[in-house]
């Protein structure tokens, strides 16, 4: 039988949807959320990003500012525009655009950040509380993973979850999330020796590789889950993901296409981590 295709398309418009009464109600209530995003130089693709997120966030009624730099900013320069922000009660959310240019030091940038501002979800103190099991602002592809799965009704308790990557902004943290919902998680990477082994046992696989069509039909279980967060292009230029989509489908229980599966939820998660930070602060005020 074939797969079931995952929409992350159409589950991001129903979040965003959900996102807009939430931010219409905390307007009435006289706050308007607000995000912030910095870029820094003339990168192609993270210009499109910006545009993308800026697109979004008017989409929900986020107000969104974004702050472009040339690629000579001093990491000085930067800091303290980011300090500038995190002391702006106007804005919620602080985003810088990663990657920097190699003068700036990227962690140093990010540990600037406040953490109750820090809606990626890239600062220690979010990645540590994700770590032990405690609310935080989650980052937002594995973060829009989980919630993917939730609104399928796919339940990650008790399944084997084998995540393929361990990069900090992906593998790593869905590899904690899925365990944090209870799966039996196996983490492989590069040097794991057999990784069709692991694959062939897993309920659940989530690729994070960046490699156009690594996965192929035959290094799934029949009826697996198969997420797929590759953004690649294929020999002819066009966008794929890490799974051999044709083949796979096949094989998997439920699978998300690329485009349309987990890129949509990505943006969406920021607005949802930038709408959570109102009410978190709200809820603060409110405790005092
Ligand atoms: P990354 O930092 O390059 O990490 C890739 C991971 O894959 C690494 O952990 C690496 O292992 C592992 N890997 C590489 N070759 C492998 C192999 N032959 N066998 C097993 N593991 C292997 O990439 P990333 O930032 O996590 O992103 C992964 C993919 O997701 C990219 O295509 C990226 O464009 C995409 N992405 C999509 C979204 C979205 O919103 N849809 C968001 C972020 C990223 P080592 O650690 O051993 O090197």
């Amino acid at each position: 039988m074939a797969a079931t295709i995952i929409d992350g398309k159409a589950i991001a418009q129903s979040i965003r949807q959900e996102l807009k009464k939430d931010v219409a109600e905390l307007k009435r209530n006289g706050v308007t959320p607000g995000l912030a995003v910095i870029l820094v130089g003339e990168d192609p693709a993270s210009q499109t990003y910006v545009r993308n997120k800026d697109k979004a966030c008017a989409e929900v009624g986020i107000h969104s500012e974004i702050y472009r730099y040339p690629a000579h900013l001093s990491e000085a320069e930067l800091l303290a525009k980011v300090e500038e922000l995190n002391q702006d009660n106007n804005i919620h959310g602080i985003l810088v655009q990663l990657p920097l240019p190699a003068h700036i030091s990227e962690d140093k940038v990010i540990d600037a950040i406040s953490p109750e501002k820090d809606v990626d979800g890239f600062h220690p103190v979010n990645v540590g509380k994700m770590a032990i099991g405690k609310e935080a602002f989650y980052s937002c592809t594995p973060f829009g993973i989980i919630k993917m799965l939730e609104r399928e009704n796919i339940s990650l308790e008790g399944k084997h979850a084998v995540v393929i990557g361990r990069s900090n902004i992906v593998g790593k943290p869905a590899a904690l999330l899925a365990l944090k919902e209870s799966a039996t998680v196996t983490v492989c990477h590069s040097r794991t020796k057999d990784l069709s082994a692991f694959t062939r046992q897993a309920d659940i696989v989530i690729a994070a590789v960046g490699k156009a069509k690594f996965l192929k039909a035959e290094d799934l279980k029949p009826g697996a889950v198969v997420i797929d967060v590759g953004m690649n292009r294929d020999e002819n230029g066009k966008l794929c993901g890490d799974v051999d989509f044709e083949s796979a489908k096949q094989v998997a229980g439920a699978i998300t296409p690329v485009p349309g599966g987990v890129g949509p939820m990505t943006i969406t998660m920021l607005l949802f981590n930038t709408v959570q930070s109102v009410k978190q602060k709200a809820a603060m005020a409110n405790s005092k």
